[in-house]
């Protein structure tokens, strides 16, 4: 080996040393650079059109940094942080295996005597009950239109509590194995077109599948065959509806896996924060869920630029008439922003076709199963965030699909929302622009992590500089005693008139 290739060879050594000595390169690290072959700087930046939508990736990214604060003050106003909901409705499908019993699954519930006057139990109580002595019974509220792609709670049920979501975030809790995994599959498995495995097809990110939780023989097969063939329908491309339909559920999905990693709890720390190595194992090392987190966002997006005209007269009824025009103010604002850009999504190209009908009311009836299914979540914080954000993606379809344009205005189609619904809606939108932000969170840490910090970087330079000088210096001394006639030509000093090349 040439005097110049040990040289090089001591310096990256001793880079490497220094390197690993402040951070080994464990499994998740050596995973990230294997899967995702990238020098950090682009990482998890999709490009180009988001397919089935009119828009690209980049427009998408550009509305949501214009509108992520708008939407973050929106939420945190009086009518947009309280939520109501039943928490603890059975689960419609199957024996439940009982709530997960961490600390950070539970809610904390608000007092109603807090709310305004308009939004209280007892005030729907009071309109639903039928006179006392009288034969008829409280009448059983039908709690969904045709129109609803969710079954929402019906909201003179006892049980109906309001949650202010900001004193209860959705985040790392801790909720996985058999039970976690049977709600996912029963969304996938039996409620989405039987798809999933077309698509994934060609995608050689979507079979890599979490192992199955060892303790539960039952759901043994569960997660594996997800993205396995399963019997399909025969037809070999899947039309738009389906994949607009996939691609939604995925979306969340992965929305809520986003979440979880970065509001992670580090068990050794005992501190909350983003975990990159979860981001890249659910999220960055499967572009395709990447991909459909962008197109749930742009479909969201549509449906609340829609309602623009329809909000502007909505009565927001907070008891306070001040904090009503604020908040009609804040979503004016926030829908004016996005109205600059071209529509994110042509609704009008779904349900064209000669069985649109059909498809129609499967789309709509799978979803509504969603919803319901949402019951068998085994974690109060979980479920009151699955419920939240299927009840916000089912209003935005029912805003794309279930009404022509000119049912969206106040004055015509005032029952078109209700208060949940709203909420709903506008908190899952912000849910999605969470998700868009910690992507970029995510895309800096992984550059972050693959360079190595700037100290070491300048002490590995010192010590090579160090390092050449010694040997540069040990040369020319040997160069002089070979030239004094004293000492044989070593063999690694086989080229000592060349000057050695820089580094
Ligand atoms: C409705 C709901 C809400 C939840 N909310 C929370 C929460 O707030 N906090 C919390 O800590 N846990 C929550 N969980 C649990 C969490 O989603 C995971 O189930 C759990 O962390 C175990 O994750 P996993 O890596 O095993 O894969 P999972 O996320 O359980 O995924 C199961 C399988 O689905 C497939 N898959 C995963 N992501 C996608 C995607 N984006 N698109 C298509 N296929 C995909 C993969 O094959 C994967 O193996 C929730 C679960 C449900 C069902």
């Amino acid at each position: 080996m040439s005097t110049k290739r040990w040289i090089l060879c001591a310096f990256v050594f001793i880079s490497c040393v220094l390197a690993s000595s402040h951070r080994p390169l464990d499994e998740n690290q050596l995973f990230v650079q294997d899967v995702l072959q990238s020098d950090g700087k682009d990482y998890c930046k999709p490009y180009g059109q988001i397919r089935d939508t009119c828009c690209d990736y980049q427009s998408v990214e550009s509305i949501q940094s214009d509108t992520f604060s708008k939407i973050q003050a929106l939420v945190q106003s009086k009518f947009f942080k309280y939520y109501k909901l039943n928490l603890w409705r059975e689960c419609p499908f199957w024996n439940d295996d009982g709530l997960c019993m961490n600390r950070d699954c539970s809610v904390a519930t608000t007092d109603e005597s807090l709310l305004p006057e308009e939004w209280r139990q007892d005030a729907l109580g009071a309109l639903q009950m039928s006179p006392k002595g009288s034969a008829f019974q409280p009448f059983k509220v039908c709690t969904y239109k045709d129109q609803d792609f969710c079954v929402a709670d019906d909201p003179s049920d006892q049980d109906v509590v309001y949650v202010n979501l900001l004193d209860n975030p959705e985040r790392f809790t801790g909720y996985t194995g058999p039970s976690a995994g049977k709600v996912w599959q029963a969304i996938y498995e039996e409620n989405c077109f039987n798809i999933v495995h077309k698509m994934s097809e060609g995608c050689p990110t979507c079979s890599a599948i979490s192992p199955v939780p060892s303790n539960s023989p039952p759901l043994g097969p569960l997660l594996q065959d997800l993205a396995g063939p399963t019997g399909d329908d025969g037809d070999d491309e899947v039309c738009l509806e389906k994949r607009v339909y996939y691609r939604l559920i995925s979306g969340l999905h992965s929305s809520i896996s986003i979440h979880i990693c970065d509001e992670y709890f580090d068990r050794t720390t005992g501190q909350w924060g983003p975990n990159l190595d979860c981001f890249v194992n659910r999220i960055g090392a499967h572009p395709e869920r990447l991909q459909n987190i962008y197109f749930t966002y742009a479909v969201v997006l549509r449906a609340v630029t829609k309602l623009d005209d329809y909000l502007a007269q909505y009565p927001f009824q907070t008891g306070d008439v001040a904090e009503d025009e604020k908040t009609k103010i804040l979503i004016h604002d926030l829908i004016s922003s996005t109205k600059d850009c071209p529509a994110t999504f042509d609704e009008k190209t779904m349900f064209q076709g000669a069985d649109s009908r059909s498809l129609y009311v499967e789309f709509r009836d799978h979803f509504r199963n969603v919803s319901r299914i949402m019951d068998c979540v085994g974690c109060e914080k979980c479920r009151l965030w699955g419920k939240l954000q299927t009840t916000g993606l089912g209003t935005a379809l029912k805003v794309l699909f279930a009404y022509e344009d000119k049912s969206l205005s106040y004055r015509s189609n005032p029952r078109l929302l209700n208060h949940n619904e709203v909420v709903a809606l506008f908190n899952t939108f912000n849910r999605l622009s969470e998700s868009l932000e910690a992507i970029q969170k995510f895309r800096k840490m992984y550059a972050d992590r693959l360079a190595p910090p700037p100290q070491q970087r300048q002490l590995a330079q010192t010590v090579g500089d160090w390092l050449k000088w010694l040997l540069d210096g040990a040369r020319t001394m040997a160069h002089k005693l070979i030239k004094l006639g004293q000492l044989p030509v070593p063999s690694f000093l086989d080229d000592p008139l060349e000057p050695l090349d820089p580094l």
